[in-house]
């Protein structure tokens, strides 16, 4: 069978001429694996993060938001194992310079034409592999000296787990809850890339979820089902999305169990980890315990006994999750009756950057006023573009390629009747609206 086509290049391309993703520092040749996110993506990013935080947090009342410093104590992350452990195998070629993972060469290619994978060609001359760690280090106030050495987290959680104590007595929470955020990482990842997919600075949606030793599984179990359904309602298409069970031999230092959601992003890239879902045991917190020297117990005042909780983490990247959703939305379609086709981003429209646009069908008899003032009336409930440029079959075009669900036009029966087309971007239906009904008619279409 067929697997589902790579759109990565088209995308790269589509996301830089519509403002959502730009490399960094481009004027200066750009910054290795980091983007910026231009208008439209921050917003697309921004409603991901949203519904995140919303399904995590606002919705229930078993888990409480936080949002830790990057810049934490130096022996967290011994206690974390990530000094002695956050660690990829490195090999050097030689012969054309490049750095490649000892554990990924058959997804790395030599510089070397023709295309091959590093130790293929006879020139190449790999180096034996040594251990490389993934940690950005800089030094904190004036001193640059070994003391003063602190990292840029490479991930979220540790600032949860040293606040357990202060999230969960502050708030009165009884286990089982969890604490989430939302933050940046940093990773001096050897071969990045894939556009978004793997860069060395990015996003983390992270909750860890405390329980009392001995429910964990059962607990797991509930997150996995729950994090997979997260997806589904973000749009993601079913078969593109799958488990992967960690073997014991992928299994990381602290977890007892461990599932990634992936999904299929076409191409030879293919199914690839977006989350990972982690039962992580009593490993965090008994550690904070160890090097801090303070009790991270929980008492449990019912049963009068006292523990350290085993922790269920869910891990998402928010910059993986908004490539996943552009990938999943991408598609290019034939036009009945004519000869160009149309791009379209098929996003959820809950997530889509802008919700509406409105256009007067012609400059004059009054329509760019009525359009402009429904731009303004929308304008408070949802993100709205205004566009009188161009005929309306290319504006229909530039907003159904960022994924615009409802275009709006304001023609020659509207200054008189103050009614409106709606057009869908999906079905290319198209409604009369009454301009009075206009608001509640998008919501409604806007739930999901
Ligand atoms: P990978 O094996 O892909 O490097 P990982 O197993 O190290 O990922 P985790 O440490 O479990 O990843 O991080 C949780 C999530 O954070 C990942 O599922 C991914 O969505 C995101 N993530 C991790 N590393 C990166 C990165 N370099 N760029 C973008 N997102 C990342």
């Amino acid at each position: 069978m067929a697997g589902f086509p790579d759109v990565m290049d088209k995308l790269v391309s589509l996301c830089k001429r519509r403002g959502f993703i730009f490399q960094s520092s481009e004027i200066y040749g750009g910054t290795g694996s980091v983007w910026d996110y231009g208008p439209l993506g921050v917003e697309l990013k921004k409603n991901i993060k949203d519904r995140w935080w919303h399904a995590m947090v606002r919705s229930r009342d078993d888990i409480e938001g936080l949002d830790a410093a990057i810049l934490m104590h130096p022996r967290t992350w011994e206690a974390s194992g990530h000094v002695a452990g956050f660690v990829d195998p490195l090999v050097d070629c030689k012969t054309c310079k490049g750095r490649f993972r000892a554990d990924k060469l058959e997804d790395a290619k030599c510089p070397q034409k023709p295309s091959k994978q590093p130790g293929q060609h006879d020139a190449c001359a790999l180096t034996e592999a040594r251990q490389f760690n993934l940690m950005f280090k800089t030094h904190m106030g004036a001193l640059e000296e070994s003391a003063s050495v602190v990292y840029l987290r490479p991930e979220t959680a540790q600032g949860i787990f040293v606040n357990f104590l202060n999230v969960q007595q502050s708030m009165r929470q009884k286990v089982p809850f969890g604490i989430a955020q939302i933050g940046k990482a940093f990773r001096n990842e050897i071969t990045p890339g894939n556009f978004i997919f793997r860069t060395r600075e990015f996003e983390q949606m992270e909750m860890q979820f405390f329980v009392e030793p001995g429910t964990d599984m059962a607990w797991f179990e509930q997150w996995k089902a729950a994090r997979m359904q997260w997806h589904l309602d973000l749009g993601l298409s079913r078969d593109r999305l799958e488990f992967h069970q960690h073997s014991a031999g992928e299994l990381a230092h602290y977890a007892r169990a461990a599932f990634d959601v992936q999904f299929d992003f076409g191409g030879t890239l293919g199914f690839q980890e977006i989350e990972g879902v982690h039962n992580r045991g009593d490993f965090d917190l008994t550690q904070h315990q160890q090097f801090s020297s303070k009790k991270l117990e929980y008492f449990d005042q019912v049963n009068n006994k006292r523990y350290v909780p085993y922790v269920i983490e869910t891990s998402v990247g928010a910059d993986r999750v908004t490539l996943a959703a552009l990938v999943n939305a991408y598609r290019e379609e034939a036009v009945e009756g004519e000869t160009e086709g149309r791009v379209v981003l098929g996003l959820n429209p809950a997530i889509a950057p802008i919700k509406a646009a409105v256009f007067p069908l012609t400059k004059k008899d009054g329509q760019p006023e009525m359009a402009e003032r429904i731009v303004a009336d929308l304008r408070g409930a949802f993100t709205v573009d205004y566009d009188e440029t161009g005929s309306i079959g290319k504006r229909y075009r530039r907003q159904d390629e960022v994924g615009t669900p409802f275009c709006i036009t304001v023609d020659g029966q509207s200054t008189g009747d103050q009614t409106v087309t709606v057009r869908d971007r999906d079905s290319l239906a198209q409604d009369r609206v009454d301009v009075s009904q206009l608001k509640g008619y998008l919501a409604a279409k806007l739930v999901g």
